[in-house]
């Protein structure tokens, strides 16, 4: 007997009592990027392993460690895409999108990183990410936090609460960059390997350390908002205001730095507690350097990245949303009526009534399990196919969650009429 084959780690399932959780979160927040005249892409799985060395930066944690690289057929080192934005960039210049025009665009794909599997943290994960392209902001800046916030709304979380900061312009890094470099080097002994290999290439990833050992280091650091430009400044404080007028809140986090390399000036996440350690649902940032790194000429550019697997979590864990039946009726017939009746109905129905969720019984089993299977698909009609009914030229109608309905012999046309009602409740 063969062995069975188990999925990979960190990677999951999504199985049919599931995947309505899914289908739902992507149809409620892509429906908001719609609304709001976001234009959807689509970029391949893999991509050359350079591109995302060139954009997400050589010493990053999803760069150094994470990603899921490979030599193809020919010798070249090929990459399955760890997040959208390098991809974003890249197809934009491919296909000359920012000649002339701004963009605003989204996806909706997985992404792979090999990570230390844990909850909230899997290898394969789906980000909806939003990338804009020729706008300085910050009123776009705005608009993006305050898509995030309709979007929580809709899908009716709470307790999200919004932390904010700013990296100030490249100038301002380096100069913050300076002081940060002179702090830690006073403070070696406390740094551990990954943070001493950091100290030269990248200090402000070292803010970032999970290493509960490193928190007095890094909590003791001085502060990027004490090197800010007055340009750096002014973005930041327009994008407050403009967050005030809309009621928006958000709490300044001077601590909080992006993985990635290509930020500059605001950098948010959107935070739950509920989740446990992973409680970031969503990120993002400026990266008005990117398109430039990239080949393209100077082009601001901002955006986010949302983890859709654990906001799909929070939704299951919390039972924000019932599961509502999905079938409007199930048609049962009579082992002496032919399939080939039943089936040539049925293509009729759906055609009458547009819209329409029907099942066919296969086979035809006694009424008895018939009749469980059409409860068990939560349907609210069932129509039973009978010998005396297709005699008389009517169908026979039991509601199955309305006992006032009962059950009614119909003529076709008061049938259609009421599964036609079915459809739209
Ligand atoms: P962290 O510091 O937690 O590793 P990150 O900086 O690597 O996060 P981003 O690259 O900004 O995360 O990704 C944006 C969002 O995508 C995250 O806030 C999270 O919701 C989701 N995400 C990132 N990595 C994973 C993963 N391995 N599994 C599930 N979701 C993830
Ligand atoms: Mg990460």
């Amino acid at each position: 007997m063969s062995k069975k084959v188990n999925r990979l780690r960190g990677m999951y399932d999504v199985t049919p009592d599931q995947v309505w959780v899914w289908q739902k979160l992507e149809q409620i927040v892509t429906g908001i990027l719609d609304r709001y005249g976001y234009q959807e892409i689509r970029f391949p799985v893999l991509e050359k392993t350079q591109l995302f060395h060139s954009s997400i930066g050589e010493v990053t944690d999803v760069v150094e460690k994470e990603m899921f690289s490979f030599e193809n057929r020919k010798g070249e080192s090929v990459s399955m895409r760890p997040e959208g934005t390098a991809s974003t960039v890249r197809l934009a210049l491919q296909n000359g999108l920012l000649f002339n025009d701004p963009q605003k665009l989204w996806y909706n794909c997985p992404m792979f990183r090999y990570e230390k599997p844990q909850k909230g943290r899997n290898r394969q994960f789906s980000q909806v990410g939003v990338e804009v392209f020729g706008f300085e902001g910050p009123d776009v800046d705005a608009e993006l936090l305050l898509m995030n916030w309709h979007m929580w709304q809709e899908l009716g979380l709470k307790n999200v609460r919004l932390e904010l900061n700013t990296l100030g312009t490249p100038e301002c890094r380096n100069a913050y960059r300076e002081v940060l470099i002179t702090h830690f080097e006073e403070h070696l002994d406390v740094l551990d390997e990954e943070a001493k290999s950091r100290l030269y290439k990248n200090p402000m990833r070292i803010l970032d350390s999970k290493n509960p050992a490193m928190k007095p280091v890094i909590a003791t650091a001085p502060l990027i908002q004490d090197y800010l430009s007055q340009e750096a400044k002014d973005h930041f404080s327009e994008l407050l205001a403009i967050l005030d007028a809309c009621g928006l809140e958000y709490q300044v986090n001077p601590k909080l730095v992006r993985g990635l390399d290509y930020y500059s000036h605001n950098v948010f996440e959107w935070i739950t507690d509920d989740l446990g350690a992973q409680g970031t649902i969503c990120a993002g940032g400026r990266y008005d350097k990117l398109v430039e790194m990239q080949g393209g000429k100077p082009t601001p550019a901002t955006g986010f990245a949302m983890g859709v697997d654990r906001l799909v979590e929070l939704i299951v864990d919390q039972q924000l949303w019932q599961h509502e039946s999905q079938t409007d009726v199930y048609l049962i017939r009579d082992k002496v009526i032919p399939a080939s009746d039943a089936m040539k109905l049925a293509e009729k129905i759906r055609q009458s009534v547009p819209g329409l969720k029907m099942m066919v019984n296969m086979g035809a089993a006694s009424f008895k399990s018939q009749f469980k299977k059409a409860d068990k698909s939560g349907a609210k009609f069932a129509i039973i196919l009978g010998e005396a009914e297709m005699a008389a030229g009517d169908f026979s109608v039991k509601a199955l969650q309305d006992r006032d309905f009962g059950q009614q012999q119909l003529s076709y046309e008061q049938m259609v009429s009421i599964l036609s009602t079915a459809t739209q409740q």
